[in-house]
């Protein structure tokens, strides 16, 4: 479904990305795990195309998506969930929804994605008309993730979903991720925090310092010493 093949990506003479690859099939959830400044937002980032891919290709569904705008990507079925949720706080909860479905026409299908998000986060149905900044970090959370949701995405892009979150809060998204996945929505989940991502991935890569240093079934890689050592704190 997605592809992406010897990519580099610059922040002025920064070398981020220095020739990543990577390939997620339909169906999966992927992660890409890796330490502070390791570059796994600037990957999702330049694969979104919010920021400029100085080398490399990305495909997606068999089209060439290299720094394609991020607003055409999203007609294409793919979406990003921010880190740092970045939720509009003076907006509602329903407003804040809405903003995510601003490509598409039809009032059916929009009120079709309203009930898909209610139902997987019934706590943002109990909120409509509140503020999005008045929502606690697990609530807001669940709010970006459910504005990305509005485009019906085919792909799901989600960036550290468990920043700051408290260990249950964690869990409990960590539970909608694998649900909305079910569902049909193929995801691609950066993380640092690599236990809860490797136990609901199917693979997983390790980025370090801009480069993919291990990739492979996602439980393999939580039984690795060298992954155990580095990134599971055991
Ligand atoms: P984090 O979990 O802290 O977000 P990360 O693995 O996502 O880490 P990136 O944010 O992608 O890492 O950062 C990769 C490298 O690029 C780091 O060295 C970082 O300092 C640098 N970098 C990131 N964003 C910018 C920017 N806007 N301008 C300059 N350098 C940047």
């Amino acid at each position: 479904m997605l592809k992406i093949e010897g990519l580099h990506t610059y922040y002025g003479n920064i070398h981020a990305l220095k020739g990543i690859d990577m390939e997620i099939d339909e169906g999966e959830i992927v992660s890409l795990i890796g330490s502070n400044g390791a570059g796994k937002s600037t990957t999702l980032n330049t694969i979104a195309g919010l920021v400029h891919a100085a080398q490399g290709k990305i495909t997606f569904q068999g089209r060439d998506i290299t720094n394609m705008h991020a607003y055409k990507l999203v007609d294409q079925g793919m979406s990003l969930s921010p880190e740092g949720r970045e939720v509009f706080a003076a907006l509602t909860v329903e407003e804040n929804l809405r903003l995510g479905a601003y490509s598409k026409k039809d009032k059916g299908a929009i009120e079709a994605s309203f009930q898909r998000v209610y139902d997987l986060f019934p706590r943002l149905k109990e909120r409509i008309t509140q503020q999005a900044g008045t929502l606690s970090g697990g609530e807001q959370q669940m709010l970006a993730i459910g504005r990305a949701l509005m485009s019906e995405p085919r792909l799901l892009l989600l960036d550290e979903p468990s920043l700051g979150l408290a260990p249950n809060i964690v869990q409990m998204i960590f539970s909608l991720i694998t649900d909305i996945n079910k569902q049909g929505t193929t995801i691609l989940l950066i993380e640092q925090n690599a236990n809860m991502a490797l136990s609901v991935s199917s693979r997983a890569y390790v980025l370090e310092t801009g480069t993919i240093t291990m990739s492979g079934d996602a439980h393999e890689l939580a039984d690795d010493p060298r992954v155990k050592k580095a990134y599971l704190a055991m």
